[in-house]
């Protein structure tokens, strides 16, 4: 099968390395010269919506699938006029904006910090006297790992703020002061099958994913299930989707939603029966779904900025080595580490020495 994927980067590239099984044929639409998943297939060289570039993308893909969310969904609904395309365009445009993604909770009855949608330093004034402080102000479009994001702690904090993210349009949330954050990967096949992985705990540092370390028996595990099929069945979703919570007590409250492979699924690669790669891959392509249940006690730990010394890594019993093969700067994500163990005493003391080796420079 070939596959047309917009998007070259680490997704992309693990996406691939999915695919090998299958004889899978890769295409990659990305603009950078150095798009990392390229490795493992042509790459096309091209803006996102470059009319001529989806034209070949068409011509090489029998199936079409995204590994991230600036490509607009307009976009993704034209190529499913031709091929199959997924997931699908609406779920694209409703994760793409923050309002329409936490719209759609409410609708179907999920748990969410308090919102407001912001057009204006107005709108803003009225919304923090109306949901309190500290709040944090997001971008509805375009952010992702904490950018384009400003916790408001006083009133100082609100004066200009709608001017210092750009005058564009915003959503405020109340401030959650949650016990830890969680995160639920989940599948759907083109049959409407659904399986969903283990729920991750997430622990996050400058808004940036650290470590994901996938729990059993989670209390919550069942609702965050319901609350990831509410979601599937509405959006009629197909391929996998990674659903972000913040725990309070015995509360999951939606954070978002992302219509894609995910970060803190990275771990099911080595950790589970079927990684998150290979589901997609299935769903996409129309095949029956395998089995997300967790082979062992792991975690995944994030590589952002500076690769720490491999060897010294590789020398912790149980570690496997995910170099993306993109150049190090700081706050970028270069690579990840899954480690797995025989018990949850021998992931802690693993993780422990691996951590110990990071060299991460989140900028
Ligand atoms: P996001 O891009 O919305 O996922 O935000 C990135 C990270 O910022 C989250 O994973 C949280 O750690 C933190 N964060 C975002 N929104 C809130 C909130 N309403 N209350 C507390 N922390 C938040």
């Amino acid at each position: 099968m070939r596959i047309g994927v917009i998007g070259g980067g680490q997704l992309g590239r693990m996406l691939a390395e999915a695919g090998a099984g299958f004889d899978a044929r890769f295409t990659f639409l990305d603009p950078s010269e150095s798009a990392c998943a390229a490795v493992h297939g042509r790459h096309i060289q091209a803006d996102w919506n470059d009319t001529a570039a989806l034209e070949q993308l068409l011509a090489a893909s029998d199936a079409i699938t995204f590994e991230f969310e600036n490509v607009s969904s307009d976009v993704v609904a034209m190529l499913a006029e031709q091929r199959p395309a997924y997931p699908p365009a609406r779920a694209l445009a409703t994760a793409r904006d923050r309002w329409s993604e936490k719209s759609l909770f409410r609708s179907l009855d999920i748990p969410l910090p308090p919102v407001a949608k912001i057009d204006s330093q107005a709108d803003l004034d009225a919304a923090v006297a109306d949901i309190g402080l500290p709040a944090v102000l997001k971008t509805r479009t375009l952010g992702y790992d904490g950018k384009g994001q400003k916790v408001l702690r006083q009133a100082g904090d609100v004066t200009d703020a709608f001017a210092e993210l750009g005058n564009v349009p915003l959503v405020l949330e109340g401030f959650i002061d949650f016990d830890h954050e969680v995160s639920v990967v989940a599948v759907r096949g083109r049959d409407g099958e659904t399986r969903v992985w283990p729920l991750v705990r997430n622990e996050h540092r400058q808004g940036m994913l650290h470590c994901s370390v996938p729990q059993i028996d989670h209390p919550l595990q069942a609702q965050a299930e319901d609350y990831a099929n509410r979601v599937l069945a509405e959006l009629d979703y197909v391929g996998v989707m990674a659903f972000e919570f913040f725990v309070q007590g015995e509360t999951l409250l939606a954070n978002e939603i992302a219509p894609r492979v995910h970060n803190s699924g990275h771990w099911t690669i080595e950790g589970a029966e079927t990684s998150q790669f290979e589901n997609h891959l299935r769903a996409v392509c129309g095949l029956p779904l395998g089995s997300t249940a967790r082979l062992a006690p792991c975690a995944m730990l994030n590589v952002i900025g500076a690769l720490p010394e491999r060897d010294a890594v590789l020398a912790v019993p149980g570690t496997r080595w995910h170099d993306y093969g993109k150049a190090p700067r700081p706050g970028r994500k270069i690579g990840h580490i899954t480690v797995l163990a025989s018990s949850d005493a021998q992931l802690q003391e693993r993780l422990n020495a691996v951590e110990q080796l990071l060299t991460n420079d989140l900028g």
